[in-house]
């Protein structure tokens, strides 16, 4: 198999799975149990937490276990709004957020809010000027992504912070991170964000956990699940050890060497994009600077066909969040782009053991998909 879909999921490495393995087996106490089993299992879960927020650059006190990217950026729009709701009841967000945020947001449209919904160009850049020209005295709430899913476009973060706080101190500002953790290094506390998501299966974890990282401004965030008070008080539910214990060794293998890993990456990138350019009707669509992500069309191909026709060759690429009944994604919508392109658009995203090979083999499957049959646009 040829997998080149590490945008979708990542697999696990064997001591990942080790470690969820002890811990289901032997560590399996419950952190709440008042015995040296329960304690044990307290501990696991505060060094797991050391080491994410390590690498996160940010304080252990800071950091919130999840179920999942999804329920982080649930959980930080929400809490957002709730603690603005007397600055006001609108919030900044781009119309090509992962749905973990789009959903939120048009729920809170649903009770009142007003949602301004910033579009990139033709190519899935966004300046933060952009996103700080929409913000208002009653914004409550900017949520950009720091890495776009179907793109690879990385967002100004950083100078979004920095602008927001001349523009309305008072505003707060979630990143969903799920794709740039691990990919475009960058520390919490220099980020600025008071929210930042994680997800722990895009970076060589277990699927299932996640966290939230939550900044000092923000007073007492709003739970989403409450219960037996759990993660202080603010994340009810029993801790999910194994899956916090994977994570954990996941940051840990992942941080080896990171910086080799990255540039490791970004030339297969580059490597792709060469190589696919090569077959007729075939163009990049947007050049983001993850080094993980690359968006290309085969004009005139509809994705669905190219992807389950790879798929059964043994390789394994994505239409982005894939074209939902024949329509393109939200994201390839936003782009502007002519149909024949937005029909065609797929991704091939990388992971560290990604070699030039799978690319051939890939690019020699798009081209016999290409020579094989006609345009359908
Ligand atoms: N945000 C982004 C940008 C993603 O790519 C994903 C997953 O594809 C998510 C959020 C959701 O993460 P999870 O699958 O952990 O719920």
């Amino acid at each position: 198999m040829i997998y080149l879909d590490h945008a979708a999921t990542t697999p696990v490495p064997r001591a990942v799975a080790d470690a969820m393995y002890d811990v289901l087996t032997g560590n399996f106490g419950n952190p709440s149990s008042q015995y040296p089993l329960g304690r044990a299992a307290r501990e696991l879960v505060s060094r797991c937490r050391e080491t994410v927020a390590e690498s996160l650059g940010c304080g252990a006190e800071q950091l919130y276990f999840t179920s999942c990217g999804t329920e982080g950026d649930n959980w930080a729009v929400t809490a957002a709004a709730w603690q603005n709701r007397h600055l006001g009841r609108h919030i900044v967000t781009t119309a090509v957020e992962h749905n973990a945020v789009l959903e939120p947001c048009r729920w809170l449209e649903k009770q009142g809010c007003e949602v301004t919904w910033v579009k990139p160009d033709g190519r899935g850049n966004l300046t933060a000027e952009q996103v700080l020209s929409a913000v208002r005295p009653d914004t409550a709430l900017v949520s950009v992504m720091m890495v776009n899913n179907e793109t690879g476009c990385v967002f100004p973060i950083r100078e979004i912070a920095d602008g927001l706080r001349e523009r309305n101190p008072r505003t707060l500002l979630h990143t969903d991170a799920v794709q740039g953790y691990l990919k475009v290094p960058f520390s919490a506390v220099e980020l600025g964000a008071d929210f930042i998501t994680l997800s722990a299966h895009k970076i060589g974890g277990p699927k299932g956990v996640g966290a939230l990282y939550v900044g000092g401004r923000v007073r007492n965030p709003r739970p989403l699940l409450a219960g037996g008070g759990q993660e202080r008080g603010l994340r009810s539910g029993t801790e999910a050890t194994a899956q916090i214990a994977g994570f954990a060794k996941a940051v840990e293998l992942r941080s080896e060497n990171l910086p080799e890993k990255l540039e490791r990456m970004r030339s297969l990138r580059e490597y792709a994009a060469a190589r696919l350019s090569a077959i007729p009707d075939l163009t990049v669509v947007a050049d983001g600077a993850a080094p993980h992500i690359l968006a290309v069309s085969l004009e005139g191909y509809p994705s669905q066909n190219i992807v389950s026709e790879l798929g059964e060759k043994g390789i394994c690429i994505s239409a982005g969040s894939a074209c939902h009944q024949g329509k393109p994604s939200h994201v390839v919508a936003a782009l502007g782009l002519p149909k024949r392109t937005a029909a065609g658009v797929i991704r091939l995203s990388f992971g560290p053991e990604t070699t030039r090979e799978d690319i051939d083999a890939c690019a020699a499957a798009l081209q016999a998909h290409h020579d094989a049959r006609f345009p359908m646009l």
